[in-house]
């Protein structure tokens, strides 16, 4: 079978010949049908982060497909059913963070396409647990920006208890983005979007963003505060100056979300303007399965839409700089 393969860091990645993965006891091997290319993947291949995966190894944790083989013990799932392998790829299911919802914060948990081979290559192995089955009626290709752009946002406007008439602003429109503003409308936010790009800002508007801010000619901040001020920041842009600027454009009581992961990312904030105005700074991290049955039971009651374009697994070094470079549509999805 064909993989892309991470080498060296900030090297292209090489597409390879694996020999296809047999299932351990616990695990299934899938058929590759469609892979979303998250920002994270350029990430891992660039080891961007203080925590860095092992090279060689296979990125991608989109990855959608079906059953083709079964290992041990394995009864929840069978051969030639659709499954979609997020970012939490194990936890252990015994610790308080698991046994108290917060299976995304266990220490002994695996992800996929970092510390253990990911979905970017023609089949991969998954621990069954952990695949969660993709309902009828969405598409595959629709199904693989869900299973992590999906999930990550729609938890992180849960974890910032948005609640109807509340300004919510999203800072950037990507993969991510397009999504979290979709979940804000859902839950009754007035939306604001920020971007840099001319597509991003027009896919913004296409998507019914109630007020769309060019950080390139305007200061985000500026325009939030002339609107009240946010109560809710979702930051999505690969930019730590992005986060100072959601930051300055809260109201008081507002929450800030973190999400995006640029490298060396950090946010200075004022102690004591934190502390008159009431801020909240929350970390969020991707969501749980729980979460992920959500998202699929609103893509499958059709209250969101996936912007997406295919591009195939071969091209992936190109894929990577389209987004690198903004001139991706929301997400790339790659096909064997
Ligand atoms: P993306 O490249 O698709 O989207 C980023 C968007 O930010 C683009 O539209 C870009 O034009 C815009 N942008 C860039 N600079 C900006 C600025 N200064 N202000 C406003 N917008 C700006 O990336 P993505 O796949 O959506 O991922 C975004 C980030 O989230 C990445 O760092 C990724 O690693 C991270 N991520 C985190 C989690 C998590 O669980 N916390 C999960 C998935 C991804
Ligand atoms: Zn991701
Ligand atoms: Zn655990």
């Amino acid at each position: 079978m064909k993989a892309a393969v991470v080498h060296q860091f900030g090297r292209p990645l090489v597409i390879e010949d694996r020999p296809i993965p047999e299932p351990g006891p616990g695990q299934i091997t899938v058929q590759m049908e469609a892979s979303g290319l998250c920002h994270t993947d350029i990430h891992a291949a660039h080891g961007d982060w203080p925590v860095k995966p092992v090279p060689p190894f296979v990125p991608g944790h989109e990855g959608v497909g079906l059953v083709h083989a079964v290992g041990e013990g394995v009864t929840r799932l069978n051969v030639g059913e659709r499954v979609a392998v997020p970012w939490l790829g194990y936890a252990c299911g015994a610790c308080r963070a698991c046994l108290t919802g917060w299976e995304t914060l266990c220490e002994k948990q695996l992800n996929t396409g970092y510390s253990v081979d990911g979905c970017y290559a023609e089949y991969f192995l998954a621990e069954a647990a952990f695949a969660a089955r993709v309902p009828e009626g969405i598409n595959p290709f629709e199904a693989a920006p869900l299973t992590c752009a999906g999930v990550t946002t729609y938890k992180a406007l849960k974890v910032a208890h948005v609640r109807p008439t509340e300004l919510v602003a999203i800072s950037g429109i990507g993969g991510l983005g397009h999504l979290a503003l979709q979940y804000a409308q859902i839950l009754g936010a007035t939306v604001a979007a920020i971007d840099v790009t001319d597509e991003k800002l027009d896919l913004a508007k296409e998507l019914g963003a109630d007020l769309v801010i060019d950080a390139r000619h305007e200061d985000p901040a500026a325009v939030l505060k002339a609107h009240g001020g946010a109560d809710v920041a979702v930051g999505l842009a690969v930019d730590s100056k992005s986060f100072e600027t959601a930051y300055a454009g809260l109201r008081r009581g507002g929450r800030l979300v973190l999400v995006a992961l640029p490298a060396e990312g950090s946010l200075t904030i004022p102690v004591f303007d934190t502390v008159l105005n009431g801020t909240s700074i929350i970390g969020s991290i991707v969501g749980t399965r729980a979460d992920l049955s959500e998202v699929f039971a609103l893509h499958a009651a059709r209250r969101t839409r996936v912007i997406y374009q295919e591009r195939q697994l071969s091209e992936v070094n190109a894929s990577f700089d389209e987004v690198l470079q903004g001139r991706a549509p929301a997400r790339l999805v790659l096909r064997p």
